[in-house]
């Protein structure tokens, strides 16, 4: 759809160029055969997966050294969303036994796509092997061995055991081997080396795992253990243009992929005492005027960023006056000229240095930028849009920090 259509509605302006950039930033801390498995999963960090994923298609038509191998999701209902764009599709959520019957219709879809399945007990692996014979195809099935995150895993000392498990059934083929880092953001962490160390342990010892593709890597790993780049990297956030520190870094020039947007539904001019919103949280000290936009915590704008977090109106700061409510915020535009109904507030900037930046607002929000992502909800609309509409202006001083 054009993003003209969508003015006038909160929106995500998804700009492809900042991705290409992204694309391009990842794939120079790569060696050239390293391959890259873009992760899609929660709707891709809430930009929207199939909107990424034709984004992603886009660049690899014209840029060809910027493609992207395979998408990993994290359950089998998020790669059926991605069926359409013929890529290899990872499942990272492994599959257990005693869940698989509820979800067999799921497992057999995963079967005949030839999505590969995560997998780390050897009774998952019997039962897919199981599936796999009666819908008449060759299961693909990856092994994630927990080093130390103690969530989803095999145990060293099991890996072995199921890897012969699954070499054992004919139905099934061995994809890969995998692990995932418990630090990955922080460069020269004592328990990334030692995961690392109990990876390459586990499959150094086994002749047989040679030719068999392993990966470890996401957006922290790629950038500060090089080491655990192996055959495919699994970048996630930085693919949206986000730091894994948590901060915008000179070293790595990410370029944040969405910019919030929303129109100025409402306009007050009101007089000192007047108070805005619930509970009379905000005050008027001196004649103001409020604009209203249609975005609320319903929409995953932060509650807490009530009277705390600003806006971007015209290339201005206003602040947020009065409690955010479920589907409306107000933010005081007095200092803003020519402020108009319709007019386009930036509820979240692609600018990493603005205040309303992702980092400002997960700071802000004492979180962290994935989980303000991933809660955009569906109220909001996706939109590729140009360059133009993407870039901006909530702030132009330069905050980027060296690491
Ligand atoms: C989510 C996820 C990733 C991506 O992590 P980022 O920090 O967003 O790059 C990679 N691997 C696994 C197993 C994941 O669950």
């Amino acid at each position: 759809m054009d993003a003209n259509a969508t003015l006038g509605q909160p929106r995500l302006l998804i700009s492809t160029e900042a991705l290409e950039q992204n694309l391009r930033v990842i794939r120079r801390h790569l060696e050239p055969s390293v391959q890259i498995c873009a992760v899609v999963k929660a709707d891709a960090y809430g930009h929207g997966a199939t909107l990424i994923a034709e984004a992603l298609a886009r660049i690899e038509e014209r840029t060809p050294f910027l493609k992207v191998d395979q998408f990993a999701v994290a359950t089998i209902e998020e790669a059926a969303t991605l069926a359409r764009f013929k890529k290899p599709i990872m499942a990272l959520r492994p599959i257990e036994n005693v869940l698989l019957g509820q979800n067999r219709d799921l497992i057999e879809l995963a079967l005949r796509h030839n999505w590969t399945l995560t997998i780390a007990t050897p009774s998952a692996a019997d039962d897919i092997a199981r599936l796999a014979i009666q819908c008449n195809c060759r299961g693909l099935v990856q092994v994630m061995l927990d080093t130390g995150m103690t969530r989803c895993g095999t145990s060293a000392e099991q890996f072995n055991d199921l890897i012969d498990r699954v070499q054992r059934h004919p139905s099934l083929k061995l994809s890969g081997v995998s692990t995932h880092f418990v630090n990955s953001e922080i460069r020269g962490d004592a328990l990334t080396s030692r995961q690392l160390r109990g990876f390459e342990r586990a499959i150094g010892q086994r002749e047989d795992l040679k030719r068999i593709t392993k990966h470890a890597a996401n957006s922290g790993a790629i950038f500060f253990t090089p080491r655990s780049h192996f055959d495919v990297v699994r970048p996630g956030l930085s693919l949206y243009g986000v730091d894994p520190t948590g901060h915008a870094s000179v070293d790595r020039p990410l370029r944040p992929v969405m910019k919030w947007t929303a129109p100025i539904i409402a306009l007050h001019d009101i007089a000192p005492g007047t108070t805005v919103g619930y509970n009379q949280t905000w005050t008027a000290a001196q004649d103001s005027r409020i604009a209203v936009i249609p975005v609320g915590y319903a929409d995953g704008y932060p509650r807490i960023a009530s009277n705390r977090a600003v806006m971007g109106v015209h290339g201005h700061r206003a602040g947020v006056v009065g409690r955010v409510s479920m589907d409306m915020t107000a933010i005081d535009v007095t200092n803003v000229p020519d402020v108009r109904l319709g007019d386009e507030v930036i509820v979240i900037d692609s600018d990493p240095t603005a205040p309303n930046s992702i980092y400002g607002i997960a700071r802000l929000a004492d979180t962290i930028p994935y989980e303000i992502l991933t809660r955009i909800g569906p109220r909001i609309r996706r939109v590729l849009a140009s360059e133009e509409m993407t870039t901006s202006s909530t702030s132009d001083d330069n905050s980027a920090q060296a690491d």
